[in-house]
């Protein structure tokens, strides 16, 4: 059987990483088994409809280079893959059940089921509309054929008619079998007054007719795993294989990775920008390849060291047993070193094309964009560093004072002296590199010496790229001028 997989995200609101993971494990999932990626928008809430985040979810994954095999935007077999677009489907599909029996219609108000849950929460229990207490109710299994009709004529709920005294078992592929009592599960609403199907209802009936063999989801859709296996059930049908994956955990502390921890320590949440305040990876300089790299690692592992992954790679080494069950712990400074090792790798020529680089470089002339690039890229840890960092070539940072003072009783002045005058008499195009270390070998004078005077006169600080490369992209006079004005300040 040919593996499909699908990715089934509710439009309410911006998709976050943890939906992005879900979608990345299961596109990672069918390119390994050379299967098929679907994505389908589960839209049957009006209340919760956001406008705009079905084309957010489509943009982001879009980003991340995972489009689609099957989905709203480009179409397929088993469409369409709005739900809301399906409802004739749901309907001929809860009237099987009703005709077979197993669901039925409930009338029950909101106040009668408020007073039914009262009284169960006075004598201390969870209130359930189950097979213990169904015929206690307003439904049809408890009016006769006349009430039945004019009650139609109302609002009604359908309901699944959950068998008694049975156990529900079913195996999940990371955590193993679940098994629950159906007298513990409630008659789930299969559809609600407006018509409309449930999530658990049309998530199921989706999951057959699109046929999904394996349902790759977040871990808060395990409780529903027994509720659904029911469903298939009423339906004869065999259910998919499932697979939870584990939360995404807060920085540190306890629980679900919210965006108010991302608000509180200043990082994203989101692929994508949302709204005119909330800034996604991509607008804080992360490449695709090195969120997704990242994100791979949150709840799955290889088992080996190697931690830079592309994404044909990752496609390669993907496997269910890798998957861990604990919740994996969000840290934004490993998922920015996770990005440095991409961005450092990327070819100057295709990062000089991303829209944020151009945008520093547009201060630089031209033909000497290629070479900033070349020499900063490996220093960077998102897109943004790339400004800060070639901030020296414009002038140097303020002095770092106290490698000055380290370097004061080092008799600095004769060492700037020289390297003045070998700026000064540089030929185009030469470098002063080894003349300078020839000099600094017959006067006996430590190269760290040289090295620090050379770099806090060019640079400011001791930190940075090769400064022989900064003198070439800087030319002759901006070097001579930094070296002079650092004598200066040093006198
Ligand atoms: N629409 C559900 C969600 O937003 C899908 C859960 C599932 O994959 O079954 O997460």
């Amino acid at each position: 059987m040919k593996t499909r997989v699908r990715f089934a995200p509710s439009p309410t609101g911006p998709l976050h990483i943890g939906g992005l993971r879900t979608a990345l494990f299961n596109y990672l999932y069918a390119r390994k088994n050379k299967g098929t990626f679907i994505l389908r928008v589960e839209d049957t809430d009006q209340n919760r409809y956001v406008d705009g985040s079905e084309s957010y979810i489509q943009e982001a994954l879009e980003w991340c280079g995972m489009i689609p095999d099957e989905g709203p935007a480009n179409g397929g077999s088993h469409g369409p893959y709005r739900q809301s677009e399906r409802k004739e489907i749901y309907k001929t599909h809860i009237e099987e059940l009703l005709t077979s029996g197993a669901a039925y219609y409930a009338f029950d108000s909101s106040e009668a089921l408020s007073t039914a849950r009262e009284e169960a929460e006075k004598k201390g229990e969870t209130f359930r509309y189950g097979s213990h207490n169904r015929m206690q109710f307003k439904n049809s299994l408890t009016l006769n054929p006349d009430e039945l009709k004019e009650a139609l004529k109302e609002d009604y709920v359908v309901r699944l008619k959950v068998v008694a005294d049975q156990r529900v078992s079913i195996t999940d592929e990371v955590r193993g079998n679940v098994t629950v009592e159906s007298n513990l599960l409630d008659d789930k609403i299969l559809m609600k007054s407006d018509g409309m199907p449930t999530y658990h209802f049309a998530n199921v009936v989706d999951d057959r007719l699109m046929e999904i063999t394996t349902v790759i989801r977040g871990e808060e859709w395990l409780p529903s795993m027994p509720m659904h296996k029911l469903i298939y059930d009423a339906f004869g049908w065999e259910p998919p294989k499932f697979m939870h994956l584990p939360l995404i955990l807060k920085p540190s502390g306890k629980g679900k990775l919210s965006k108010r921890d991302g608000d509180k320590d200043g990082f994203p949440v989101f692929p994508l920008q949302w709204g005119s305040d909330t800034a996604g990876f991509r607008e804080m300089g992360f490449l695709p390849e090195g969120l997704i790299n990242y994100l791979a690692f949150l709840g799955w592992n290889d088992g080996g060291e190697k931690e830079f992954f592309s994404l044909e790679e990752l496609e390669e080494a993907f496997s269910v047993v890798g998957i861990q069950k604990g919740g994996a712990r969000f840290d934004y400074e490993k998922a920015k070193s996770v990005n440095h090792q991409h961005l450092s790798r990327t070819s100057p020529d295709t990062l000089i094309e991303n829209s944020k680089v151009k945008q520093v470089l547009a201060d630089y002339p031209v033909e000497k964009h290629l070479d900033i690039l070349s020499l900063f890229q490996e220093r960077l840890y998102t897109l943004d560093d790339l400004k800060e960092e070639t901030a020296l070539l414009k002038a140097p940072y303020p002095y770092d004072e106290k490698s000055v003072g380290k370097l004061q009783n080092k008799n600095p002045q004769i060492v700037l002296e020289q390297i003045a005058a070998l700026l000064g008499t540089q030929k185009e195009g030469e470098s002063i590199k080894e003349p300078l270390f020839q000099w600094a070998k017959e006067n006996e004078i430590s190269l760290g010496v040289v090295m620090q005077s050379f770099r806090l006169s060019i640079v400011g600080k001791l930190t940075g790229p090769d400064l022989f490369a900064i003198c070439t992209l800087l030319g002759k006079d901006v070097p001579l001028k930094r070296v002079h004005d650092f004598l200066n300040h040093l006198s």
